[in-house]
């Protein structure tokens, strides 16, 4: 019989958990967590908060009893594992629970250790941070405490700092709540798992929605100031609440002071390795809970998971830090079956993502062009703007998809799609593909359900990669929407749009002529110099490249279009 006992009780800790008795009846499996609640869907926060999800109590998933009832496991909540006695095999543990001013503390022994203790919100050292209207969100009671200061408040405006999977759904949480709302981010994108042109269509919908972003602007101060109140003991209001009523002001470093009534700090999280350093576990370079493929630590008969641990990277095989659910629950699991002798090795993870901003999706797997630059990685791309479904059956949306591949090899390095409809599915393809180590060229085989309501019978993916493979076969020369602004003299820019799409933005200097009109007009262009095409999403310039080029000319056509153009600007 093992004795396992884990340290933290939601998405990597409650997988391992669960696993483990359905490998095991006899297994005694004791499940520690510090907060009051276990297995909660921290992903809902949000939308809970935002008001999709109106019933608290669906976040609530199993509760120690239920895990009791279906596991037999015993679940300890407000219980934090404090320290580790690797030598002897037992950890201590704080009864949180306990109002008293004793510490009540006990050991208990292990034969397998797991710890999924996840990662805290970064807070930065800012002046004036520590304040009752800033928040963080992490877990249930972070949640709770953000609605009661919106009503305590009275919350007319909502300011996040960081754009970020969190930030975005807070912010369009405010947003739904009818709170005016400031999104502050450092960088000059939000959702840095895409590229900044990608999320151009994210800055476009953010605007577009009345909410004021913020991008390359720093949160450098902040100051409370307390509203005038007394409490009216009659209507039964508590004395603590007076703290909640105020005002915040920012520091932005745009030099500019913002006024807000609540403040969320969404600037990324910081695995929780205290426990393991202070039991002496290896910690990787990047600051995770070091493991081996079997999630074993540097001690065996210590195994961790989830947002604590660093993790191969899938693409690279490098260390990377990945807080994603999936990874947690499938590392959780993997790790209950290596205790109980099965020899299963993790295979990395993509960093397969994405997050809903208001009616548009944005998701990614695999590199993106940032970090392929970052590594040294050689790369080409391409990008592709086509209907989520047949254009002509009603409902049909633009899929903005960029893809990542290996310009010697055609081996797909990562994928990026934006749009209101069909970018999960054609991200989740692609996350499939690129596991498998598809090429592009193989890409362009698939067979994916067609019907009109539903795809196209040349879905977008096949799409990509026919763009992909006309430019590892040399049947299109491409050039890149950062080309464009410092084209040399020896280069002429040719738009071959109708003259008509003109009137919704075109690149200064470029002539006109439409394709259709090209065979006749051709003698217009001049045969010393290249001739960089582009039409709105890149396709008719292809078939102006391949005109041009059959004809004893030197060209490139505009990959993506003006449409990638424009968007690499908003
Ligand atoms: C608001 C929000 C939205 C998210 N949305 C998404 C999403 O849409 N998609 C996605 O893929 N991911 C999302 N995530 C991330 C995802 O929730 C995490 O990647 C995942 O939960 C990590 O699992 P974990 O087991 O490592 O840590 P957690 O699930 O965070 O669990 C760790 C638990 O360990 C407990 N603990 C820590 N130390 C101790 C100790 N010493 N003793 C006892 N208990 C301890 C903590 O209290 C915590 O409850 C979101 C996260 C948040 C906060």
């Amino acid at each position: 019989m093992k004795k396992i006992v884990i340290v933290g009780g939601v998405a990597g800790g409650a997988s391992a958990a669960a696993r483990a008795r359905r490998l095991s009846e006899e297994a005694q499996i004791i499940m520690f967590e510090r907060g009051p609640y276990v297995s909660f869907a921290n992903c809902g926060l949000p939308y809970h908060i935002g008001g999709d999800i109106q019933d608290r109590s669906k976040l609530l998933l199993q509760t120690p009893e239920s895990f009791l009832a279906r596991f037999n496991v015993d679940v300890r909540p407000l219980t934090e594992v404090v320290s580790i006695d690797r030598a002897n095999k037992q950890v201590t543990v704080r009864l949180l629970a306990d109002n008293s001013d004793d510490i009540k503390e006990y050991t208990e022994s292990y034969d397998f250790l797991l710890l999924s203790p996840g990662a805290g919100p970064i807070v930065p050292p800012i002046s004036g941070i520590n304040n009752p209207l800033t928040y963080s969100l992490r877990n249930i009671p972070d949640m709770d405490k953000i609605i009661h200061a919106i009503g305590e408040n009275k919350v007319e405006h909502a300011t996040v700092v960081g754009g970020g999977f969190i930030g975005l759904e807070m912010m369009e949480a405010f947003h739904a709540l009818g709170i005016k709302t400031t999104l502050v981010e450092l960088a000059d994108q939000v959702m840095t798992p895409v590229d900044k042109e990608m999320a151009g269509f994210a800055h476009q919908v953010i605007r577009d929605k009345g909410i004021d972003l913020r991008l390359g602007v720093a949160l450098e101060a902040v100051e409370f100031s307390a509203t005038s109140y007394v409490a009216n003991e009659d209507a039964g209001e508590k004395i603590e609440h007076q703290h909640l009523k105020g005002k915040l002001t920012l520091s932005l470093s745009c030099d500019e002071k913002l006024d807000t009534d609540i403040l969320i700090m969404a600037i990324g999280v910081r695995p929780e390795t205290k426990l393991a350093k202070q039991a002496g576990l290896e910690i990787g370079l990047l600051g995770g809970i070091k493991t081996n493929a079997q999630m074993q630590t540097s001690d065996a008969a210590i195994y961790a998971v989830g947002d604590a641990i660093e993790e191969q990277d899938f693409v690279t095989g490098e260390q990377t830090i990945i807080p994603l659910a999936g990874p947690a629950n499938r590392q959780g699991r993997m790790a209950a079956n290596n205790m109980f002798g099965r020899n299963e090795s993790y295979q990395g993870t993509q960093g397969t993502a994405i997050c809903k901003i208001f009616d548009l999706a944005i998701a990614s797997t695999g590199k993106n062009e940032k970090q392929l630059k970052r590594e040294a990685i050689t790369y080409e791309k391409v990008y592709v703007h086509t209907a989520s479904h047949a254009s002509y059956y009603p409902g049909a949306e633009i899929v903005s998809f960029k893809m990542l591949f290996s310009p010697t090899t055609g081996k797909i390095l990562g994928a990026q799609a934006a749009g209101k409809d069909g970018i999960d599915k054609r991200i989740d393809i692609m996350a499939v593909a690129q596991r498998a180590g598809m090429t592009v060229e193989q890409l362009q085989h698939l067979e994916l359900t067609y019907a009109p309501p539903f795809g196209s019978a040349k879905d977008v993916i096949n799409q990509a990669a026919f763009v992909a493979d006309n430019i590892m076969k040399g049947d299109t020369a491409p050039i890149h929407f950062d080309e464009i602004d410092n084209l040399a003299e020896s280069q002429v820019l040719l738009d071959v749009r109708n003259p008509g799409e003109l009137n919704n933005g075109f690149i200064e200097g470029a002539i006109n002529i439409p394709v259709d009109q090209l065979r006749q007009r051709m003698s217009e262009l001049p045969k010393d110099k290249e001739i960089v095409i582009y039409c709105q999403v890149g396709l008719r310039g292809n078939v102006a490249y391949r005109q041009l080029v059959n004809s004893g000319f030197k060209a490139r056509n505009l990959i993506g279009g003006y449409r990638t153009y424009q968007f690499a600007k908003t």
